[in-house]
C-alpha cells in the first residue's frame, strides 16, 4: 500500500552522553544542531527499504528471515536495468577502451564500486534491522566472489583498472583462465 507520507523523523531521544551538561545547554545544544542524518545513513536507509520492498515483490514474497544470498544476488543483477555504466560486450569494438570515440549498443549496468557500496550499506542494515551476523546474506562469501567478477569483467570490457598496478610480481593475469580450475560463478553457485 502506497501513500504520500513522508519518510519519517527520527528525533534524537536522550543524549545519554552529554549527561553533563545541565538541561538548559542540552535544549540550547538541541536547538543549534538538528538532527540530520549523514548521507551514509540516509543512503543506508534508502538502500534497506528498496531491498525491504523488492523481497515483498517476490512472489511468493520472501520474508527477512527467508532471505539468502541467492535473493541478494538476484537483486544485484535486477538493479542493472537502473545502471548507467556503459560495459562494453565482448563483440563491440570499444571492448576494453576507456574513452571510445562513438557511441555503441552495449549495456548499461550497474558500476562495480556503487555495487560494493551498496552492498556494505546493506550488511550493515541487515544487522541493524535485527538480523544475525552468522547468516547475513550480504557477508556470504558468494557476494564477494560476484562482485570480484563483475569488478574484474568491468576493468577489461572498459580497460579501467580498478586498481593501482603496484605488484610486479605477477604479469602472468592473462594465464588466469587456463590455470583456474573452478570457475568464480561455480563457486559461486556452490557456496550461496
Ligand atoms: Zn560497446
Amino acid at each position: 500500500m502506497m501513500s504520500n507520507v513522508e519518510t519519517p523523523r527520527y528525533p534524537m531521544e536522550g543524549g545519554s552522553s552529554q549527561s553533563s551538561l545541565n538541561h538548559h545547554q542540552q535544549q540550547q545544544q538541541q536547538q543549534q544542531q538538528p538532527t540530520i542524518l549523514s548521507r551514509y545513513e540516509s543512503q543506508k536507509r534508502r538502500d534497506w527499504n528498496t531491498f525491504g520492498q523488492y523481497l515483498k515483490n517476490q512472489r511468493p514474497p520472501v520474508t527477512l528471515s527467508q532471505c539468502n544470498c541467492n535473493h541478494v544476488l538476484e537483486f544485484l543483477r535486477y538493479l542493472d536495468q537502473f545502471g548507467k555504466t556503459k560495459v562494453h560486450l565482448h563483440g563491440c569494438v570499444f571492448f576494453g577502451q576507456p574513452d571510445p570515440p562513438a557511441p555503441c549498443t552495449c549495456p548499461l549496468r550497474q558500476a562495480w564500486g556503487s555495487l560494493d557500496a551498496l552492498i556494505g550499506r546493506l550488511r550493515a542494515a541487515y544487522e541493524e534491522n535485527g538480523g544475525l551476523p552468522e547468516s547475513n546474506p550480504f557477508g556470504n562469501g558468494a557476494i564477494r566472489v560476484y562482485l570480484r567478477e563483475i569488478k574484474e569483467g568491468q576493468a577489461k570490457a572498459r580497460g579501467i583498472p580498478y586498481k593501482k598496478k603496484k605488484k610486479k610480481k605477477n604479469q602472468n593475469l592473462k594465464h588466469f583462465k587456463q590455470s583456474s580450475t573452478t570457475t568464480p560463478a561455480a563457486a559461486a553457485s556452490a557456496s550461496c
